[in-house]
Parts: C-alpha cells; sequence; structure tokens
C-alpha cells in the first residue's frame, strides 16, 4: 500500500439509481485502507461553497443507503464551476482538507468539468499561493489531484463502457412500464407511442424497443428519410395486425430525429397512425420515472464494484497520473483514459450532428450496433420471406433443466432468426421427453407472439436425465423428423444431455449434426461463460425480497437469515450478498464451520450491542448439508438472547419465477442470434459441431463439448473457474468495517 490518502467522492449533473450504492463503496473501500474520505453534497456546488458541503464520511455514514434511488449526498448542477473563479475555490476547499484523489460520479458534462478542474489544479494552486491562501508546505503537496469518473448517467451514452451507472435500473423501470401497455394495447387493439429518454443516444429506446418486441423504434444514431419512414412503419403495422398482432407499439426516444435533422415527435408519430392506419392510437411519456426507484440489482453490485476498484486505482497511482475512467466491458470492470472517452463521446455527438450516422453507429460499441441489426430482424411482422440460404434447414429448439426467465426470449428470438433465414424451426415440448417421444411442431412468426417478455418456458422444461433407450429414441426422432440440427435452451441437465448425445455419436449417427447449447438457469453454473440467462432475474427477484423483508425490521432489533437457491454454486448467494449489503454470505464453496458460525454470532453480538438494528446473512441453499438454514437461525436466536432476535426466510421458487429482467432478456436475444447463425453456418458448411456458448473476458465465444468434462465439478455441478468467487473479498469489505473498528 503506498502513503495513505484523502479522497472526496461527489454526485454531479443528472441523478442515476447506483449513485449510492457507488458512494457507498467508494466510502468503505476506502474506510478499508485507511484512507480518509469525505463526501462532498450537492456536487460542484458543495465544493465550490465548502463548510458542512464537505463532510468527512465513516463507515456509517454510507450505511441503508444501497438501496435508493437517487443520490442520498444530492447533485447540482453548478454555473460558478464552468467560471475559473469558482474552479479556484474548489480548489482551495479541497486542499484545506487535504484531499488528494477525487471520485466524480456523474456524466459527461461533470467529468469534463472534473478533468478542466484537475488540468487547470497547478495553476489554480500558484494562484492560491500568490494570494496567501495556502502556504508554501500545502503548495508543494498538493501540486496535483488524481481524478477517477464514474459514469453516472441513465442514457448510457459514454465511451469507455458498455453500461453507465443506472442505464440497467432506467431499461428496468421502461421495460416494466412498456409490457404493462402492452397488455392494455392488446385489450383494446389500440396503438401506443411511448417516449423514452436518452437526448442523444438511442440505447434506452433501442435496448426496450428490443426487450419489448416493439413494432417500431426511432433513435437518433439512424434518422429515416422524412416522407418513407412514415410509409415503411405504417405497413409494418398494417401487416402485424393481418398477422393477428392486438397490439401496436412505437417507441421514440427524445432525441429522435430524421435525415434533415426535424425532431420526431410523439404528437406526430400519432397523427400519422391515426390517419393513415385509423388506429386508436394513445401517447404515452415516460419521463422521470425513469430516473427513479430502487436501483436493480445490477446497478447495485456492478457499482460496489466500479467504486472498489476506483479506491484501488486511487492507491496504486500518483497523485499526478492520468485521469482513469472506472467503466464495464461485457462484465468485467475496466479502466480507460478518461480524457479520451469524453472527447470520443463528444466526437460521436458530431458525428450525429454532421449526419455520419453509420460512424456513430459504429463508436457506439458495446453490442449497440449488433443490438440494432437484430432490432431490424425482430420487428414485428413477417419473416423476409425467400430462404436466403441454399437448403431449407429443420432446426429443432429445446429446453432443459429448471425454468429460467429469459428461456422463451431466446426461443422466440431463435425461432425468428432461423424463419428469417428461411427455414423451418421445430419447438420441441417438455425437453429431452419431447424430443425420445417426437413431440414437436413446427413454428411460425407468430406462434411465438409473445414470448419475448414472460417468464417462465413455454415449450417446456425439465430435469430428467437420459438414460437406456432414450438414446435410440431420440435418434429416431431426428432421422423421422430430418432434423439438421440442435439448439438447447437451458441449465446443466440441458448441457449434460447434450454431452451425452455428442458422446454417443459413433453409437448412433444420427446425433453427428451440429449441436449448440445456450447457458439459461438462474443458477449460473455452467462452464465457458461468465452470465447465464435468467441469473439476473433471480438477482432482482432476490434483491426486490431482501429490500421488503429489510423494512419489515425497521421497529426491531433483528437479523435475517435468507437462504436463496443455487444448488451448490455460490453465484446467486456471493452477488446477492453484495447487492443486498448482507453482512455474510455462507457458500458451500468455503464451506461451513462451527467456529465461523461463532465467530459470526460474536460479531452480531458486538454490532447490535453498537447500536446496529438488522442484520442480513444470505445462505446458499446447499452451503452445508448440517447447518441448515432453520439451524442457523436457531442458533443465533437462542445465543443471542434479548439482544436481538432471528427471523428465518426460505426463498424458495419465487426465484426462478417473473417476466425476465431487461439484462436477461438482452442477453437472451444476442446468444440465441449468435446460436441460430452459428448453427445454420456450421450445416450448410458440412460441419457437425457440438457446443455451447458463452460471455467470456468480454467477447462471445463458442467453446468445443469435448471440453466439458474438463471445465466441470460434476459432483457439485458448477464451473471448475469461478469468477465470482474473486468477490468475496469486495463482499467482506463491505459488509463490516476493518477489524477494531465500531460500525
Ligand atoms: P452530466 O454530468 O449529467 O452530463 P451536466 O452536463 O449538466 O450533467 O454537467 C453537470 C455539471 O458539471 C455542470 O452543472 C457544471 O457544473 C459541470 N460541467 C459540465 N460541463 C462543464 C465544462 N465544460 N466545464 C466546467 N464544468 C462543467
Amino acid at each position: 500500500m503506498s502513503e495513505k490518502k484523502s479522497i472526496a467522492v461527489l454526485t454531479s449533473g443528472g441523478d442515476a439509481q447506483g449513485m449510492n450504492p457507488a458512494v457507498r463503496s467508494v466510502v468503505r473501500a476506502a474506510v478499508h485502507k485507511g484512507f480518509d474520505v469525505y463526501t462532498i453534497y450537492e456536487g460542484y456546488k458543495g465544493m465550490i461553497l465548502g463548510g458542512d458541503y464537505i463532510k468527512k464520511a465513516g463507515w456509517s455514514s454510507v450505511g441503508g443507503i444501497l438501496h435508493k434511488g437517487g443520490t442520498s449526498i444530492g447533485s447540482a448542477r453548478s454555473d460558478a464551476f464552468r467560471t475559473v473563479e469558482g474552479r479556484q475555490q474548489a480548489v482551495e476547499n479541497l486542499i484545506s482538507r487535504g484531499i488528494d484523489a477525487l471520485v466524480v460520479i456523474g456524466g459527461d458534462g461533470s467529468l469534463t468539468g472534473a478533468n478542466l478542474l484537475r488540468q487547470e489544479w497547478p495553476d489554480h494552486v500558484d494562484a492560491l499561493l500568490s494570494q496567501g491562501k495556502i502556504d508554501k508546505a500545502r503548495a508543494e503537496k498538493y501540486r496535483s489531484i488524481f481524478l477517477t469518473g464514474l459514469v453516472g448517467s441513465i442514457d448510457n451514452d459514454m465511451c469507455g463502457t458498455d453500461m453507465t451507472i443506472g442505464a440497467d435500473s432506467a431499461l428496468f423501470r421502461i421495460t416494466e412500464a412498456v409490457d404493462a401497455i402492452i397488455s392494455t394495447a392488446a385489450s383494446h387493439q389500440r396503438t401506443f407511442v411511448i417516449k423514452v429518454m436518452g437526448r442523444n443516444c438511442g440505447y434506452l429506446a433501442l435496448m426496450a424497443g428490443l426487450s419489448c418486441g416493439a413494432d417500431w423504434v426511432l433513435i437518433p444514431e439512424d434518422p429515416p428519410r422524412p416522407g418513407e419512414w412514415e410509409d415503411h412503419m405504417c405497413s409494418l403495422l398494417r401487416a402485424g395486425r393481418a398477422a393477428g398482432r392486438r397490439d401496436s407499439i412505437v417507441i421514440v426516444a427524445e432525441g429522435a430525429r430524421d435525415t434533415e435533422g426535424n425532431p420526431i415527435g410523439s404528437t406526430y408519430i400519432k397523427e400519422v397512425l391515426e390517419e393513415r392506419l385509423g388506429e386508436d392510437t394513445r401517447i404515452t411519456i415516460l419521463g422521470h420515472v425513469q430516473r427513479g426507484g430502487a436501483p436493480s440489482a445490477y446497478d447495485r453490485y456492478m457499482t460496489t464494484l466500479l467504486g472498489c476498484t476506483a479506491v484501488e486505482k486511487i492507491d496504486s497511482s500518483l497523485p499526478s497520473d492520468e485521469p482513469l475512467l472506472i467503466g464495464v466491458q461485457e462484465n468485467d470492470v475496466i479502466t480507460a483514459p478518461l480524457m479520451q472517452c469524453v472527447q470520443d463521446t463528444h466526437h460521436i455527438r458530431e458525428l450525429i450532428d454532421a449526419g455520419d450516422y453509420v460512424k456513430a453507429m459504429e463508436l457506439r460499441g458495446g453490442g449497440f450496433a449488433e443490438a440494432y441489426e437484430t432490432l431490424k430482424v425482430m420487428l414485428r411482422t413477417l419473416p423476409s420471406g425467400a430462404p436466403r440460404d441454399q437448403r431449407r434447414l429443420r432446426i429443432a429448439i429445446l429446453h432443459g433443466g429448471g425454468p429460467a426467465a429469459g428461456m422463451n426470449t431466446a426461443a422466440l428470438t431463435a425461432i425468428r432468426i432461423g424463419l428469417d433465414h428461411g427455414h423451418t424451426m421445430l419447438g420441441v415440448s417438455d425437453s429431452f421427453q419431447g424430443l425420445i417421444r417426437g413431440k414437436m411442431k413446427e413454428m411460425d412468426w407468430m406462434s411465438v407472439g409473445g414470448w419475448v417478455n414472460i417468464g417462465g418456458a413455454e415449450l417446456g422444461t425439465n430435469r430428467k436425465p437420459l438414460s437406456g433407450t432414450d438414446y435410440y429414441a431420440i435418434a429416431r426422432t431426428i432421422e423421422e423428423q430430418k432434423i439438421d440440427a440442435l439448439l438447447m435452451i437451458g441449465g446443466w441437465s440441458g448441457y449434460q444431455g447434450i454431452y451425452d448425445m455428442y458422446k454417443r455419436r459413433s453409437d448412433f449417427s444420427a446425433f453427428n449434426i451440429p449441436m449448440v447449447c445456450l447457458p439459461a438457469t438462474i443458477n449460473n453454473n455452467l462452464p465457458g461463460t461468465e452470465r447465464s440467462v435468467g441469473s439476473d432475474t433471480a438477482l432482482n427477484n432476490i434483491v426486490q425480497v431482501v429490500d421488503k423483508i429489510k423494512q419489515s425490521a425497521v421497529a426491531s432489533k433483528r437479523c435475517f437469515v435468507v437462504e436463496v437457491m443455487g444448488r451448490h454454486c455460490g453465484f446467486l448467494a456471493l452477488v446477492s450478498g453484495i447487492a443486498t449489503g448482507a453482512e455474510r454470505v455462507y457458500l458451500h464453496e468455503e464451506g461451513v464451520k462451527l467456529r465461523d458460525l461463532q465467530k459470526d454470532l460474536e460479531n452480531l453480538v458486538e454490532g447490535f450491542s453498537e447500536g446496529k438494528r438488522l442484520g442480513l446473512m444470505i445462505r446458499n441453499e446447499r452451503a452445508n448439508s448440517l447447518y441448515t438454514t432453520g439451524f442457523m437461525a436457531a442458533l443465533f436466536e437462542e445465543e443471542g438472547g434479548d439482544l436481538f432476535d432471528v427471523r428465518q426466510a426460505i426463498l424458495g421458487h419465487l426465484q426462478q419465477g417473473g417476466d425476465p429482467s431487461p439484462y436477461d432478456r438482452i442477453l437472451a436475444i444476442r446468444l440465441a442470434r449468435l446460436c441460430t447463425e452459428y448453427l445454420i453456418k456450421e450445416c450448410l458448411d458440412n460441419n457437425k459441431p457440438a457446443s455451447f456458448i458463452g460471455l467470456q473476458k468480454g467477447k462471445v465465444e463458442f467453446v468445443d463439448m469435448a471440453r466439458w468434462p474438463e471445465m466441470v465439478d460434476n459432483e457439485f455441478q458448477r464451473p471448475q473457474k469461478q469468477w465470482w468467487m474473486n468477490l468475496r473479498y469486495i463482499a467482506k469489505m463491505m459488509s463490516a468495517p476493518p477489524e477494531g473498528m465500531e460500525y
């Protein structure tokens, strides 16, 4: 560790869900390092006003904010900070407190301002010295300030990070609202025009359009030609109605405009639709509801990781080092030169203003262009018609394993992508049992209408393993149904089933067809992928229930032992532990010993004696077969005496249910498209791979099924490499102050 640092953290610009978890994480990580840490209230305004606006923070000053939307340290816009005098005052306030590192959580405006402050810093120091406001020693000591930026913006409009803080939560709000609108729209055969935020970036509109199965989406990155797009939109909606669609949804981003630069407003779209289609059309402007509400699970745990990384970078950097943006690439935390990211972001805006939309789309990164391409296929109409490939293939889709939210989304995508390429798509009922009995049907475009946002698995899924004559029966079905390729969307037993078929290829020649597995399980226990479809919904289900459980205890001193699913895999327990602020997580991977329980009990007694009001322990369902949730609750209750009481909560199947979260829908759509195109290509090239797709180190890859045995721990049904185990130290750091420090 380098010398002691003094950090200030602030939130600035438009608020975003997830700013609170970020502030909490910076403060607690700093406390663990033994650094001084200050929270600056009301953004740059507070930095300039100084006084009580810049407060020393401690472990408990950021307690109870993890689940809250907005920012509890306030955010403001400051014109004074745009002036040299204002920034000089800010420098004086920071130096007078000995602050040598800054964490700014805000949008590109705030980060631009922060960078300017940092660039000018030495000049301000000289000026303050010459004005006698600081002495020579201070001027020498605080020559520069190290800056890290975390991007807080619901628009997801910043280069250098795939996701900005708040974007996932905003998408959550939008998809909930659009799902609700779809049900009323379908009842009355109405058309809705829904306006979502995004002045310069169409991310929210695009992803909401994909996630909710919209019929038409307008984004700033792809302005349509005036006079043409209206016809195109109306013909698509007309075709949808003719095909039996009951609801029509148009999503428009705030910043949408046509190629002439004219803004496209929701009222104009409504007029066009009413005039040309004679449709009863309503407008819904989602507005600030998109910014509000509790942060999603992702915006809690990912921002926690970002905050910790910012503090680590501060620890390992000199004040004079170049500023860093702490961002996300797929599932990983990354750092990038802050100013380059800000410049690239401005550059995209300039490209859009100059009409260079192709380049702007390219630079968006984070799968934006790919998602837009998928959207164009998915816009609900009919497949594009004649086969695009020379052979019409018969591709079968089945599920395997327990249900996971997003299975339907993946099946729908695969079916529509396959149909769009001109192939026959077969939906297999009841997992491998359907293959054994030949239970499957040809799916058409409208047969999957509405699947995009519903939980469960419409095709049916189960965990029955294959044995004995099952293989022969499956081989016969494949031959009789002339199946050219198989897509299995599911969890462990689905993967196992495909592996078992793969192993028997020499016995059953019918198994020599391309087969691919798409990870869909709440347990996130599959090899070759960092995330599986359904795991994000499960995390959100846990987080939402735990929020309520915590609230129920406000009037008493109580400790909860909450049991979550995951079988022997600790992903759900550990990540939900970070996202809910649990003080202890029990994992099968680590084991549970009596001495651990004793130590935990001592910590509980100490904490509650010092005034703590709530305890939260999260236990994986199979953490230990003897020390059950009931046992642990009883032990703590008995030993806690009158100091606190203990309740257990076994969350059970609610974790598997519910409509898929936007994260799961987007992941399902992305992976299903890639899998389907992969199967088509491999079939047409006469290859016969058996593989599983996954997200690894920022890339999507197909892994050969032959590697399954070496990549898994078969006994406990989990991957050999579990990336989330590296997060244990963060869970520990966030849940308790350093040894010897009071709560
Ligand atoms: P966001 O950070 O969400 O993009 P703004 O663009 O409104 O929001 O910026 C928030 C604050 O950051 C502004 O009120 C101002 O104090 C500061 N700021 C923004 N741009 C600059 C700039 N170019 N120079 C100095 N300060 C700036």
